[in-house]
This record gives C-alpha cells, sequence and structure tokens, in this order.
C-alpha cells in the first residue's frame, strides 16, 4: 500500500537488515527499541489489523517465525513478550508482532 512505512520495507524502498524471512513474513529491528531486543514481526502483503488476517497460513507463519526468533536471539530461557497493537491502539496500520525481551517476571516490556 502506497504511504504505508511497513510496505515500503518490504519493498526494499527502504534498507534495513531482515532478521527473518520466509515467504509470507519479514522480521527487523524496531526503529525505537524499547527492550534491548525489541523485534517487529510482519506479513509481506499490506494487513491492517489483526482482525483483518482471513488465510491461517499467516498465523502459522507468525508462530513458526516467533519462535525461531525466540531461540535465534537467546530468550527462550531469559524472558520475552509478544505485542499485538490493534483496535486503532496501533501508530502503523500494517499488522506487527513485537517482540521483546529480556524480561523479567511483572516488567513492563
Ligand atoms: P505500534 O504502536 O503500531 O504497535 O508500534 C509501531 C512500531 O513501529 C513502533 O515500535 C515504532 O518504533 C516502529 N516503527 C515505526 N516506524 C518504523 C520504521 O520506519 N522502521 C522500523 N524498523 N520500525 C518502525
Ligand atoms: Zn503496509
Amino acid at each position: 500500500m502506497k504511504d504505508c512505512i511497513f510496505c515500503k520495507i518490504v519493498k526494499g524502498d527502504i534498507p534495513k537488515e531482515f532478521k527473518y524471512e520466509d515467504d509470507v513474513l519479514l522480521a527487523f529491528d524496531d526503529i525505537n527499541p524499547a527492550a534491548p531486543i525489541h523485534l517487529l514481526v510482519i506479513p509481506k502483503d499490506h494487513i491492517a489489523d489483526f482482525f483483518e488476517v482471513d488465510d491461517e497460513k499467516i498465523f502459522l507463519a507468525i508462530t513458526k517465525a516467533l519462535r525461531h526468533l525466540i531461540e535465534k536471539t537467546g530468550l527462550k530461557d531469559k524472558g520475552y513478550r509478544i505485542e499485538v497493537n490493534g483496535g486503532g491502539s496501533q501508530d502503523v496500520f500494517h499488522l506487527h508482532f513485537h517482540l521483546y525481551g529480556p524480561r523479567k517476571r511483572g516488567q513492563v516490556h
């Protein structure tokens, strides 16, 4: 979608090191990290909101990508948090899953 910052990243208009890629998803570092590790996992297609996902393949791919990234970043036994903002609470209207860590119990991020 034109004027969508994450679609520009998918198209390569904004250079970005990808931490994970498959046929439907990409992952990269958040530009303004809220934790020592703060990754965003996004669908390559423009999907504005969590409720707009209409293909189960995306959910399976997201689970696989998040597990892969949690293991790759060493967060599996250091604590992590997965977050989706939606329903108008998001700043970027292209679906993204935040992955934060390391994280202790009760910590905000
Ligand atoms: P939201 O509130 O929509 O869940 O969060 C959007 C996230 O996208 C924020 O954490 C923000 O830092 C991140 N972000 C916004 N623009 C860019 C960008 O151009 N590049 C990257 N890597 N992250 C971005
Ligand atoms: Zn988009």
